[in-house]
């Protein structure tokens, strides 16, 4: 198998301590199989799939159970068998944090009876629909429509499979390409299929030999030339979508576009697998590999966990917590973020839950004022001006912000980590992002208000309109007779319905 060489170097981020080993040296832990479970509909980045299953229904593993709510959405569907015991609202969590979620609440039977598989079609739109209705999204965290990423692929000229997870704590990437290479790269060559482009690249960090090894091995045994591999850098933020194709083509992709504007499309390996099962198994997205780690908790590992497991079932089944621990973080520690209660479900976008004592928590002594140093935009991937971000977002100027590439944060905390006056630069970004968003939100109604009304002008314009014409017809008519005699017959009929009434009574 070739191996790529990279075309640029990096030139931002940094090396950063992975915590990886702690949950790596035992394998991918399966069985877990919860009493209850919140199976969200709230799960992609698109709109919310819509529940279709009734309260009081059986349902089977695999059975559908919320429809793809419009473009961009996905199915979701029972990660076992078991009763709807409620349907309704719940704080859950989502790439963008938490969220108010309708979702639907499973008593599992214990029986885990899988529903009939499903049949793999043969004409390519039917697959990427097939793909839609498995509720497949990408596993790597931005849990973006894999069938929508398919839909648009006629400008794709390589296919990025992302194994480079440079996230510190993350391993379960790198744990699924030990364990299971073959199923990675069968779904990679059927996603080059499905898009028509000539290539796939695998990308690997260079610090998981094994997990390269695995994968080498797998694509030899299947003997197909179109895939090669890339030992990326252990660089935090690396295994980012824009930075693996800057590192592997040369090529930036434009700011506010996707990589196919850069002829490339990025799937997680953990992708790759799900559409695997999915052909081979006839099994739609139910669960996925999580890394349960931190030293908060008794057995850090990898487990498969069942879609809408609660996070406290999973903890228990790695042995429980130890100790006192000061978060429970959904994520990294870089880009994860803290949660609530351990209540919440696993959904498609959470591929690590860590349990961090105090001393892997980043205590913060206090802000002190921006020094204009230039450490922040050194790190910075997307090669943003955090400082002046800073600036902008401090007094909410909205036309600045988007000036200077908001939207292009990838909320990596890299800024975080070198700023001298310890300014939690990331936070006030996504604060930033949230009130722009909330701001388009207002911008939008107000709009739609103004549409609405300037809608009902031109109905109360066009039925002025209608009357005048009526009352024009009318003038016409009654012009052209004797305006008299109908005058006088009309007085006549309203004198003889008088009449009428006071007999009546
Ligand atoms: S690193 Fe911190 S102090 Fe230096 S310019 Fe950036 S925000 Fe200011
Ligand atoms: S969090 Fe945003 S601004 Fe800060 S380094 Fe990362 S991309 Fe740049």
């Amino acid at each position: 198998m070739l191996e790529r060489s990279l075309k640029r170097k990096l030139t931002w981020g940094f090396d950063i301590r992975a915590h990886k080993a702690m949950s790596t040296d035992t394998p991918i832990a399966r069985g877990l199989l919860p009493e209850r479970l919140i199976i969200p509909m709230n799960q992609q980045a698109g709109p919310a799939a819509v529940p279709i299953a009734e309260v009081g229904q059986r349902v089977r593993k695999g059975e559908m159970i919320g429809r793809p709510g419009g473009p961009r959405s996905a199915a979701v569907h029972a990660s076992t068998s078991g009763r709807v015991r409620a349907i309704g609202k719940e704080i859950t969590p989502t790439v963008n944090g938490l969220v108010s979620s309708l979702c639907v609440h499973l008593e599992a039977d214990g029986e885990d009876e899988p529903a009939p598989p499903r049949e793999w079609p043969q004409e390519r739109a039917a697959r990427i629909d097939a793909i839609c209705n498995a509720g497949i999204v990408g596993l790597g965290g931005a849990v973006f429509s894999t069938a929508e990423k398919m839909r648009g692929h006629e400008t794709c000229e390589l296919l990025i499979l992302n194994g480079a997870e440079c996230e510190p704590y993350i391993s379960c990437d790198d744990m699924l390409m030990r364990e299971h290479p073959q199923e990675v790269v069968r779904g990679a060559l059927a996603m080059l299929d499905l898009v028509g482009a000539p290539l796939a690249v695998l990308a690997v960090e260079q610090d998981k030999p094994e997990a390269l090894r695995a994968m080498r091995e797998a694509a030899d045994r299947l003997g197909d030339s179109r895939i090669e591999f890339a030992r990326v850098p252990t660089v935090y933020p690396a295994g980012g979508e824009r930075q693996l194709v800057e590192v592997l083509t040369g090529r930036e992709v434009p700011s506010g576009s996707y990589p196919l504007a850069s002829r490339c499309i990025c799937q997680n390996v953990g992708t790759a697998r799900a559409l695997d099962r999915l052909i081979r198994q006839g099994e739609p997205l139910v669960s996925r590999i999580v890394t349960v780690t931190g030293h908060g908790v008794a057995g850090a590992t990898n487990v498969e966990v069942p879609i809408g497991t609660p996070i406290r079932d999973l903890i228990e089944f790695c042995g429980g917590y130890r100790g006192e621990v000061a978060l429970l973080i959904l994520g990294g520690n870089m880009m994860g973020y803290a949660l609530p209660s351990d209540d919440l479900p696993v959904t498609k976008a959470g591929n690590c839950v860590l349990a961090a004592h105090s001393d892997e928590v980043r205590e913060s002594s206090g802000e002190w004022p921006c020094i204009r140093c230039g450490d922040c935009a050194d790190v910075c991937p997307p090669r943003l001006l955090p400082q002046e971000l800073l600036r902008a977002s401090a007094v909410q100027d909205f036309d600045r912000l988007d000036a200077l590439g908001l939207n292009d944060c990838i909320e990596c905390g890299c800024c975080d980590v070198v700023c001298p006056s310890q300014i939690a630069l990331t936070e006030r970004f996504r604060e930033a992002k949230r009130a722009v968003a909330a701001a388009a939100a207002r911008a939008s109604m107000a709009d739609l208000a103004q549409e609405r009304h300037r809608r009902k002008l031109r109905r109360l314009a066009t039925q002025a309109e209608h009357s005048d014409r009526r009352q024009d017809d009318l003038i016409e008519k009654i012009g052209s007779r004797d305006r008299r005699a109908m005058i006088e017959a009309a007085v006549a009929r309203a004198s003889r319905r008088r009449d009428s009434s006071k007999t009546t009574h």
